[in-house]
């Protein structure tokens, strides 16, 4: 096994890595900003090391001093969390080739889905169905993107190669905005990822966003872990997520399941994955994978009692998995909100002292989160502050759990956005299941209208 891991992010992530170690009686390095010396993983770790200033270039995504760190500590493996570095190829082959444990998938493997253009490519090869799309780059060509756009037929959607974070795509309805949409989203996305390649897909109006976790050792084996739904977004951005997706059979999931453990044996994957998915009218077209944890992961956790992070250190470490996939069962409804410290109205973000916070319990309830009475949410990062995880036998009692949850929590000092998370567990529309990617920006304006 493993000795030493050193916890490359912050926040509830950390807290959540250092926990599985813990678990594993690994020991930890919690690799912190100046900001960050009172963050809980920072105390609880067995050492920590200040590798910067607050700003994430200097701190969280500054290499040199993370791999340092990891020399003067005599740590043997690098988890990076998700966000920051968790996706940087160039960061995984530096962590490998100065001889600590990388823990993700090989930097190659990174490359080639962090590369959305070739991931697509890739997925087609592998049999995983992929949306209607230019199938390569756009190029400068106006004829031919106004043929390719009219062939896959609008509106389409233009999208950055090397983006992330919900950022870089633009929605196309006609014809006579398309030239200027693809030369705008080329400038942003040069400017945000430093890289301008755009390709185009189907818009697909009223998808929802269904994902499959996978999990791969490094002799072969793979798994998948069935699905979680995360339809719920603004911005692009995952606010609710559960499992199982509503409606989904098992016939389903065990089809997608199977094409995906597939892809990974094509790809030779290594660690925990999330094949990305729009789900339409029962079909399911790959949009991209993460290759790393992802922020949802508890829900998958819940309903299959399998610790994906403690199985994603294991296989790092060269451990073979000791399930099947016949192994595997779904059990119950898990739900998770996102609890971020925003205006809970105009979603600015709101940092600073939180004076009291009361963690939610009872049944069925999990709470990841680094809060506690008199920690300073810094302005620095992400703003999100902690995820509540409910369970039930059922979706209805996993839903009560999390309105009793959301009602019990207690955070003071700062915004956060409990008052939205409580509106969608108490809408019909959520209730009855199965909403679409666009139901809460739908509802939010609706709400913005009659007020
Ligand atoms: P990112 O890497 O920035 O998260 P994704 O490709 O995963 O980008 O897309 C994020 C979200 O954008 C999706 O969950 C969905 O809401 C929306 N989206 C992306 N592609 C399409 C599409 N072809 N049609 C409709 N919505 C899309």
């Amino acid at each position: 096994m493993i000795e030493k891991i050193l916890i490359a992010n912050r926040g509830e992530i950390a807290l959540r890595v250092l926990r599985a170690c813990n678990a594993l009686g690994i020991k930890t390095v919690a690799a912190h900003s100046t900001v960050d010396r009172n963050l809980k993983h920072v105390a609880m770790a067995d050492e920590s090391v200040c590798i910067g200033a607050a700003p994430p270039g200097e701190s969280y995504l500054n290499v040199p001093a993370l791999i340092a760190a990891a020399e003067v500590t005599d740590a043997s493996a690098i988890h990076p969390g998700y966000g920051f570095l968790s996706e940087n190829a160039d960061f995984a082959e530096r962590v490998e080739e100065s001889g600590f444990i990388f823990i993700g998938p090989r930097p190659d493997t990174i490359r080639l889905m962090g590369d959305k253009v070739a991931a697509i490519a890739a997925m087609r090869e592998a049999g995983v169905p992929t949306v209607p799309g230019s199938d390569g780059p756009l190029g400068n060509d106006r004829e031919k993107n106004a043929a390719t756009a009219k062939r896959i037929g609008y509106p389409i959607i233009v999208k950055a190669a090397g983006g992330g974070g919900g950022r870089g795509m633009r929605v196309v309805h006609t014809e006579a905005a398309l030239h200027n949409s693809i030369a705008m989203t080329q400038s942003e996305a040069r400017a945000a990822f430093g890289n301008e390649v755009v390709y185009m897909e189907k818009f697909l109006t009223n998808p929802r966003h269904i994902e499959i976790q996978v999990l791969a050792d490094q002799h072969g084996n793979a798994v998948h872990l069935g699905e979680r739904d995360c339809s719920m977004q603004r911005r692009h951005q995952k606010v609710v997520e559960e499992a199982p997706a509503p409606g989904i059979t098992q016939e389903q999931r065990q089809a997608i399941g199977d094409a995906c453990v597939a892809a990974c044996h094509r790809i030779n994957y290594r660690g925990v994955g999330t094949f990305e998915f729009l789900y339409d009218d029962g079909e399911f077209y790959f949009i991209e994978m993460n290759t790393r944890i992802q922020v949802e992961h508890p829900v998958t956790e819940r309903v299959t009692g399998i610790d994906l992070i403690s199985q994603q250190i294991r296989v790092a470490a060269g451990e073979k998995l000791r399930f099947t996939q016949d192994d595997i069962s779904w059990r119950g409804h898990a739900v998770e909100c996102r609890v971020n410290a925003e205006d809970s109205v105009n979603f600015m973000p709101s940092p600073g002292l939180v004076e009291q916070f009361h963690p939610p319990g009872g049944p069925g309830i999990r709470v990841d989160s680094h809060l506690y009475d008199g920690y300073r949410v810094p302005p620095n990062y992400d703003s999100m502050i902690g995820k509540l995880i409910s369970y039930g036998e059922d979706r209805e009692i996993a839903i009560a759990r999390m309105r009793g949850a959301l009602a019990e929590t207690l955070v003071t000092g700062v915004n956060t956005n409990i008052p939205l998370l409580q509106r969608i567990m108490a809408d019909k529309g959520f209730q009855a299941g199965g909403c679409n990617i666009h139901y809460l920006e739908k509802r939010l304006a609706e709400i913005r209208e009659a007020s």
